[in-house]
């Protein structure tokens, strides 16, 4: 995961903690390498600039310069920063005990999003909740299927309806859902290779009429910072609450991961780490920003 980020950073840190002390003008030389090599991993320009300069500010202060380790405290600065970066604020999914949670999953084709749907319901349903997937995206022809042949395979029933209509088929899994006392209801929704107002506009619709309690904005990390401009249009039309991001085994980055929250202001609560229905975990930036400084 983010391999040629890690070894960069891990280079100028290893430069910076092999110097005895620090000048002002060792601390610059080091910073001014971390934002290049933020830049190369695709993270935000203005996003680096600011990171770049809240982490230059503490470690000219006091606490770096009159320090026994100073490359040690840098270190530790830009560990800090990186987790303030990626901070969930306490952004945390919940499946009510008392009544239905309602998700929605959003986000263009090939995003992971289909695959996504099925990794979430069967991370919950190993906590014992009871989840049921609903296909929504009905203009991607294969979609409707694989969302079926997914659920067959982990045992987890899936709604669908021979309609484009997505609010009837919202519908019928609402009252489904009522019967067979499920806790947790999944909505795969429309995708499209480009963003496109109809899409926008069904999936607008279906938000209004299912009032659905969390939306997830599913990203592919490695389109870097497409994902982020693409997460900021879905944010505008959509509120969405927060990111899974996807393929974080792939060739990612690491832009999206560090950029995404900055800019649209909601956090990634879940990443995908592989094809496998097994391959979703929690986000934790604490532990993302350790693998990330290796
Ligand atoms: P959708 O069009 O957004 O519904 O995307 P899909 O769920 O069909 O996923 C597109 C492709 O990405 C499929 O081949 C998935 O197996 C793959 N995929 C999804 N999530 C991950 C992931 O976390 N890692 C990897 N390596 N592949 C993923």
């Amino acid at each position: 995961m983010f391999e040629n980020l890690s070894e960069r950073l891990d280079k100028i840190f290893r430069n910076l903690r092999g110097k005895g002390y620090l000048t002002e003008d060792n601390i610059k030389a080091g910073l001014r390498e971390v934002r290049m090599a933020l830049l190369e991993a695709d993270v935000n320009f203005r996003i680096v600039k600011n990171f770049i300069a809240e982490v230059e500010k503490r470690a000219l202060g006091v606490e770096v310069m009159k320090s026994l380790t100073p490359g040690q405290q840098v270190v530790k600065i830009v560990y800090e920063q990186l987790v303030n970066l990626m901070d969930t604020e306490g952004f945390q999914f919940k499946v009510f005990n008392n009544r239905l949670t309602k998700v929605m999953l959003v986000g263009l084709q090939g995003s992971g999003k289909t695959t996504a749907c099925a990794k979430l319901a069967a991370f919950y349903r190993k906590k014992g909740i009871k989840p049921m997937l609903v296909a929504c995206d009905v203009y991607r022809p294969a979609a409707v299927d694989q969302l079926k042949i997914l659920g067959k395979q982990i045992g987890i029933p899936v709604v669908s309806e021979d309609t484009k209509n997505v609010l009837k088929i919202a519908d019928s899994a609402l009252s489904m859902a009522d019967k067979e006392m499920v806790n947790l209801l999944i909505f795969d929704t429309a995708g499209r290779l480009h963003i496109d107002e109809p899409m926008m506009e069904e999936v607008a619709r279906l938000k209004t009429h299912i009032k659905p309690d969390y939306i997830f904005f599913v990203a592919d990390a490695t389109t870097g910072q497409d994902a982020v401009t693409i997460a900021k249009e879905f944010y505008d039309k959509l509120a969405f609450d927060a990111v899974i991001l996807t393929k974080l085994d792939g060739d990612a980055r690491g832009g999206a991961a560090l950029s995404i929250k900055a800019v649209t202001g909601k956090p990634v609560a879940f990443v995908g780490i592989g094809e496998k229905i097994s391959d979703l975990e929690i986000f934790y930036p604490d532990r993302m920003a350790s693998r990330i400084l290796g």
